[in-house]
């Protein structure tokens, strides 16, 4: 039996930063992943670091994605410096556009709603009509009426970054266990035992963030984590010259040039099916609001499915009946990168997740709704 001093299983966006950032702070970590076997939302994203949206009616949420967002940058250059792999972070603030003075009213009340909800902590936002939206998005289609803007948003390459984590966790001593499914686990406080085959592993703290496989992992543990799948379907484009720096929500072009079309919000299980008709909206909205975009081929298409909460807001606990053991999950798994390495990993190694993280609990769902 190999005895370490952490266990992290799924080596996905949210186990690889964790594990990364317990490496980091001195624990001999395993980071254990089941493989390609298992739905994996971090190989299939839209790469968004993204703010602006994010935490409307939960403001510690909002804050958690603001402080990840100014994380990012110290991960990225940790990364670039230790590894070579640049996860090619770029953070200009980000556009959320709209089509229809509807669309433009609902999103005025809605960026409202998060600066009156952020009150002393602050909350910067503009609504910027066409013609200043034209200087930030050059060649910007005569449908789009106006749109949302912040300075904290930005996109990465989350498959780097991926890589850029796990490479940067086996060199800071991290030991990376792919391709291996759980037979069997054994939870005490501050002791748990995972086995498959022969191999034994334990340690005195365990994180769950093996995304929607944490449904079934969590209660072996004393937890819950009741996340769903949510399919999100992708078109890339073929390569352009540079158009423009600042991404949306919907459309951004990426460092090597290729335009990202995303992302659809599809509940139908785990089914991982693409669909013509739901691509096709994508497609039309995206070209109504850059014409341009018709002239280009689509050269690669998926979908995936995230890992959703039941309110969209992330869950990250800590057990009580086997005090060591944590888990996190979030359908944002890319944006919280900097918080999972920076600061949610350093929780871990203290012993004990901060009083901030209490309203992320899954201890809300008990908490009967208002009417
Ligand atoms: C279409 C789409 C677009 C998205 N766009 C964005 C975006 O723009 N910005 C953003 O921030 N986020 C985005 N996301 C979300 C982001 O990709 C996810 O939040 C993130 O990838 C979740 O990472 P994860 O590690 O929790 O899950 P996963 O990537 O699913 O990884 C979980 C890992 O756990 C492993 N595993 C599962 N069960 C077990 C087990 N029993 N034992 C061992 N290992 C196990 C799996 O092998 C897997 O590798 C998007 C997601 C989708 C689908």
């Amino acid at each position: 039996m190999q005895r370490i001093d952490a266990i992290v299983i799924g080596g996905g966006l949210v186990g690889s930063a964790i594990a990364y950032g317990l490496a980091r702070a001195g624990l001999k970590t395993a980071l254990i992943d089941e493989g390609d076997v298992a739905f994996r939302a971090s190989r299939g994203n839209f790469g968004l670091v993204w703010v602006q949206s994010k935490g409307l009616g939960a403001p510690h949420y909002q804050r958690w994605t603001r402080r990840s967002a100014e994380e990012w940058p110290k991960l990225a250059a940790e990364l670039v410096a230790g590894t070579g792999i640049d996860p090619a972070l770029e953070q200009p603030g980000g556009v959320h556009l709209c089509l229809s003075d509807q669309e433009l009213d609902e999103r005025r009340a809605r960026m409202e709603q998060m600066r009156a909800e952020a009150g002393n902590f602050g909350f910067d936002y503009r609504m910027l009509g066409p013609s200043e939206l034209k200087d930030m998005l050059p060649r910007l289609g005569p449908a789009v009426v106006g749109a949302s803007w912040t300075p904290y948003d930005g996109h990465a390459n989350s498959l780097y970054l991926l890589h850029a984590l796990h490479n940067g966790f086996v060199q800071r001593g991290g030991v990376y266990i792919p391709n291996r499914t759980i037979d069997y686990a054994a939870a005490q406080p501050n002791d748990f035992r995972l086995g498959s085959g022969a191999d034994e592993v334990a340690a005195p703290k365990i994180v769950l963030a093996a995304g929607l496989g944490n449904a079934k992992l969590a209660p072996l543990f004393g937890l819950r984590a009741p996340v769903r799948p949510q399919r999100g379907q992708i078109l890339v484009t073929e390569r352009a010259g540079r158009v423009f720096d600042m991404p949306t929500t919907t459309v951004r072009q990426t460092v090597e040039g290729g335009i990202m079309i995303g992302d659809s919000m599809e509940d139908v299980g785990f089914d991982t099916s693409q669909r013509p008709d739901v691509m096709a909206a994508m497609a039309e909205r995206a070209v109504l609001s850059f014409p341009w975009l018709a002239e280009l081929q689509v050269v690669r298409a998926w979908a995936a499915l995230r890992v959703m909460p039941p309110d969209g807001t992330p869950i990250y606990d800590e057990s009580e009946q086997f005090p060591g053991a944590f888990t996190a999950n979030c359908h944002s798994g890319v944006t919280l990168a900097g918080a999972h390495a920076n600061v949610f990993a350093a929780m871990v190694a203290a012993g004990a997740l901060a009083p901030e993280m209490v309203p992320f609990s899954a201890r809300r769902f008990d908490v009967p709704q208002a009417a």
